[in-house]
Parts: C-alpha cells; sequence; structure tokens
C-alpha cells in the first residue's frame, strides 16, 4: 500500500474512504481527480521491453502461460470448448474435469475460487505495485428461465438469482475493502436485472430521444424517461412514446433495480470502494448509462464512486463521452469512465446485417485504435486542466499504453498522484501492468473469482477473444518466450545451484 501526504499528493487510503463522503466537498482535502496540482515529480518510464516484469513469476507459470495462449490459438479448440468441457464432466466425473480446467485455463485468466484464494492473489499484486478490480463472475442466463414448472416458479426462480447476485456483489466490495491499496470491483446490470427489462428501458429512451427530438431538439431523454416512469409511479399518465417500453410492471422492475444498484453504490462508497459497470451491447446499453448516471449523480461527490465504461469501438462513443464530461461538470461531481474498445464487435455486426442498418461498430481496426487514443487523450487533458476525473484506460494494446504514458509525462503528471489507473485482464499482458506497477503508474488486474464450472463462461470467451485477437496475445507468447531464454543459463543442470529443480519449486 502506498500512502503519500503532501505536496498535494493523493494518500490514497486517507482520502478514498467514507470519512471523505461525510466531510463532502469542502472538509477534505481533494480526492482523486482534484489530486493533480501539477507540482508533483514527473513520472518515471517504464520499461516495458519484458525484462523487469516476470520478476516473481515462477517458470512453471511461464509455461503454463504459453500452453495456454497456444490452445487459444487453436480456433477449432476455442470454438468446442464449451462442448468438450461439458462432455469431460460426463465423462470423467465433474470432479477430475474442473480439476483439469482449474491446473490451466482458471489458473492463468482467473484469481480463485475462494474468498482466501482471492486474497492472497491481491496480496501478490499489491507487493508487485498492482491493484486488482475483484470481480464475481455471474454471467447471463437470466432469461432463460430453465427447466420449470410453470411461470410463476420461473420468476421465483430469477428473483432468487438476481438476490443470489447482489449478496456476491456485496460480498465482493467487502473483499475489495479488506484487501486494501486500490480497491475496485467490477459489476454487469446484466447479473442484477433481466436483460430484457434493459432491453425495454433502452428502447424506452431511444423514444424519449425521438419525442425530446421532437420538442426542439435539446431536451435530455434521461429526465424524460424518469418524468415518464414518475408518472407512472404515482398512477398518473406518462408520455404516449414511453408507454409501450415503460409500463407499470416494467417500472416496478426498474425500480428493483435502481434499489439494488442503489445498494451496491452506497455500501461501496461506505467502504471507499470504486465500482467499474460494465458495457454491454448496444441494445442494451442506453438503460446501463441511465442506472449508472443516476447512481453517479447520487454518489460521485468528491471523487467517483462509480465509472461507467465507453467502448471506443462505437462510432458514437466519443460523443457520449463528451456529453457525460459535461453532465458531471455541471452536476459539479467527479466524472469516472473507464475506456475500453468493445467486446462485442462480431455481435454488434451481425446484429446491424440481420437488421439491414448501418454498424454501430468502427468499419476498420486502426478506426478503433484512433479513437481509442482520441478519447484518452481527452480524458488526460480533463485531469490535466485540473476538473475532477478519474479515468482507467482498460486496454492491452501496447501503442493506447505507451501513448498515454508519454502524454501524462510530457504534462507532468505524477502516477501516483493522478487519478489515472490503467487495466489489464488477469493472465493477459502481464508486460505491461508489471512494468507500469513497478515504475509507480496505477495499475489494475481485473480478477474474475469464483467455482471453476460458474466461470467456464468466462474462460470461453476469453480464449475466444483471445483468437479474435491475436496481434496482443502474440506480444504475450514473445515477451513470454524472451523470458524463457533469459532464465535458460540459470536453469541448465550445470550451473551451480541452480537447474530444473528450480522450475520445479516455482
Ligand atoms: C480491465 C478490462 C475491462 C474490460 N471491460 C469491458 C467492458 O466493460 N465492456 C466491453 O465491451 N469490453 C471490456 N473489456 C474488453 C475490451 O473491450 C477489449 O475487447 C479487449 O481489451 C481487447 O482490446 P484491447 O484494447 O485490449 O486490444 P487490441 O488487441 O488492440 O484491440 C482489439 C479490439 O479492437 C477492436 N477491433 C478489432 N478488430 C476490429 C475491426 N476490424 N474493426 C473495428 N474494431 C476492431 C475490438 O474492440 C477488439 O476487441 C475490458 C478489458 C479490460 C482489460
Amino acid at each position: 500500500m502506498v500512502v503519500r501526504r503532501g505536496g498535494g499528493g493523493l494518500g490514497l487510503l486517507q482520502g478514498e474512504g467514507p470519512a471523505a463522503l461525510l466531510l463532502g466537498p469542502a472538509g477534505l482535502r481533494p480526492l482523486g481527480g482534484e489530486a493533480w496540482d501539477g507540482q508533483q515529480a514527473p513520472a518515471s518510464v517504464p520499461d516495458f521491453s519484458g525484462a523487469d516484469a516476470y520478476r516473481g513469476r515462477g517458470t512453471t507459470e511461464l509455461l503454463r502461460g504459453l500452453a495456454v495462449f497456444r490452445a487459444c490459438s487453436l480456433r477449432a479448440f476455442v470454438e468446442r470448448a464449451e462442448e468438450m468441457y461439458s462432455g469431460a464432466r460426463r465423462l470423467l466425473g465433474p470432479r477430475l474435469a474442473d480439476e483439469a480446467v482449474r491446473r490451466t485455463f482458471f489458473r492463468h485468466f482467473c484469481a480463485g475460487e475462494s474468498s482466501a484464494q482471492l486474497a492472497s492473489t491481491l496480496d501478490w499484486l499489491r507487493e508487485h505495485g498492482v491493484g486488482g478490480i475483484v470481480n464475481y463472475h455471474t454471467e447471463g442466463g437470466l432469461d432463460g428461465g430453465g427447466e420449470v414448472a410453470d411461470h410463476q416458479s420461473a420468476e421465483e426462480r430469477r428473483r432468487a438469482v438476481l438476490e443470489h447476485n447482489l449478496g456476491l456483489i456485496l460480498e465482493s466490495i467487502e473483499m475489495s475493502a479488506r484487501a486494501g491499496g486500490h480497491k475496485f470491483i467490477a459489476i454487469k446490470l446484466t447479473s442484477m436485472a433481466q436483460p430484457s427489462l434493459l432491453e425495454k428501458l433502452s428502447e424506452a429512451l431511444k423514444a424519449a430521444k425521438g419525442a425530446g427530438g421532437l420538442q426542439g431538439g435539446d431536451v435530455d431523454p434521461h429526465q424524460l424517461l424518469t418524468c415518464h416512469m414518475n408518472a407512472v409511479r404515482s398512477g398518473r399518465r406518462g408520455m404516449d412514446a414511453l408507454e409501450s417500453w415503460a409500463d407499470a410492471p416494467t417500472v416496478r422492475e426498474a425500480d428493483r433495480l435502481l434499489t439494488s444498484a442503489g445498494r451496491v453504490a452506497e455500501a461501496a462508497a461506505v467502504q471507499g470502494v470504486r465500482v467499474l459497470v460494465d458495457a454491454e451491447q448496444t441494445y442494451l446499453q442506453p438503460a446501463v448509462d441511465y442506472v449508472t448516471a443516476q447512481l453517479q449523480r447520487a454518489h460521485n461527490g468528491t471523487y467517483a464512486v462509480l465509472l461507467n465504461t465507453y467502448q471506443a469501438y462505437l462510432k458514437d462513443s466519443a460523443a457520449r463521452l463528451e456529453a457525460d464530461l459535461l453532465r458531471c461538470r455541471s452536476g459539479g461531481y467527479t466524472f469516472g469512465g473507464k475506456l475500453v474498445r468493445g467486446a462485442y464487435m462480431v455481435e454488434e455486426r451481425r446484429r446491424a446485417e440481420e437488421r439491414a442498418v448501418p454498424s454501430p461498430v468502427h468499419d476498420t481496426k486502426r478506426d478503433t485504435d484512433g479513437n481509442y487514443n482520441r478519447c484518452a487523450r481527452r480524458l488526460l487533458r480533463e485531469i490535466g486542466e485540473g476538473r475532477r476525473a478519474e479515468v482507467v484506460l482498460a486496454t492491452h494494446n501496447h501503442d493506447s499504453v505507451n501513448g498515454a504514458v508519454d502524454l501524462m509525462r510530457s504534462m507532468g503528471m505524477a502516477p501516483q498522484a493522478t487519478p489515472v489507473y490503467f487495466a489489464q485482464l488477469m493472465g493477459m499482458s502481464d508486460y505491461l501492468t508489471f512494468s507500469l506497477g513497478h515504475s509507480g503508474y496505477k495499475v489494475l488486474k481485473c480478477l474474475p473469482y469464483g467455482p471453476v464450472h460458474e466461470l467456464m463462461p468466462f474462460l470461453v470467451r476469453r480464449a475466444q477473444e483471445n483468437a479474435d485477437v491475436m496481434g496482443g496475445v502474440a506480444k504475450d507468447v514473445e515477451m513470454t518466450w524472451a523470458e524463457i531464454r533469459r532464465r535458460v543459463p540459470a536453469l541448465l543442470p550445470h550451473a551451480p545451484g541452480h537447474g530444473w529443480d528450480r522450475v520445479q519449486k516455482a
């Protein structure tokens, strides 16, 4: 845990907890977004050659990583991974099949199955200057209903799943708070509500935008939806244009979601934990933005309890980012944003094609990269100009990370005193994560945890994504081989006090 005081520096513990909320804007030294005053020592230069990044990693771990990346590059394997896993569970039994996954993919991409394992991963990362984003993985399936007898029991089962997920999210806040350091969790609103609800609210927001446009162009669709829902709640007639999307039962469900999400935000605020709200597919995202904006208004004071996610592969992402910066600035609270490229490109394009509408995703990788880097620069400038903003640059892209580091250095930003975090997924781009951590930048690893069989869909998605973005993984493979080659002399049997026994111990 790095705690720095004085000189405009940000005491990470000192400023992030409940006291900040209780004392309010006037009572405390500025937190997060305001901590940088341009008076800090300039940033050190991270060494991305990999020479320094793998210390603390055993050779066996590196070899396992190579095998995992190799498997992820075999499309036939990746495409059939879920099928093979189910088959293995049937043939070998769940224990043996899970053990095979546990010793390979799970260890590489996940932080553990229990809170004790997660805590030890968090401790290990902290020793290397890296924070954790605690992410209890709960994926999909809420609209399916499963094999249930009648409508009522399907409904009850969904409710129970949502309650269960909420409990796990609240637990992950506690675990993050206990671990100390940079305290973050990630949530998906699709684990707190049925996707069909998010889809309906998203349609309502689109209708509100259309209706607002008719009224003179500049009416905020979020406000229109809130007014409509207030009317429905009090038994009055809302806006005709929204009625088919946000009728009384839908508003009741939306209220359940707002209450659950409010409980998460409140618990996080009290325990000084930041919440990253994951971005989802475009047909769900307007609702995610709506809920997140409501929570930010209520909880983002002098620092960002909630950070929304912006997917740079979307053509409208820069405009949405700008609108949100303005909203937070005019609302007098801290902007919080995580910038990613976006994970659902294939699905988005297919959906657009099926509906014969233009794809919302940039046409080329180059366009996405250009937009990502422009958005990152925009966010760094916002902070550099002294506005309240907190940013997580979540990417494995070397050029984007390097560009952001260069800009921070040229603006004289001290990495520990600036609310800019870098983030990578567990098991990916360690050469970036640990180089940043070792040279004092705020950097996070996203740490999925939970039972092996529950994380399997996530692992398969990870493997499929890796197959799609082999560029990034190729760099991981190259760096890992380079590190193994560096270690070879020490591993040879004739080297005194070294040899393969080291590999075994690692
Ligand atoms: C900590 C963390 C949190 C994340 N959270 C989310 C989240 O909440 N929501 C989400 O959607 N994703 C999330 N992601 C995943 C992210 O969106 C990317 O899929 C992933 O990180 C790969 O992008 P990159 O910037 O790391 O690297 P790169 O390998 O440089 O970029 C790959 C990405 O570029 C884009 N791309 C590739 N080919 C093309 C093309 N032909 N045309 C246009 N664009 C193209 C795609 O977005 C692809 O994923 C997260 C990633 C991290 C590290």
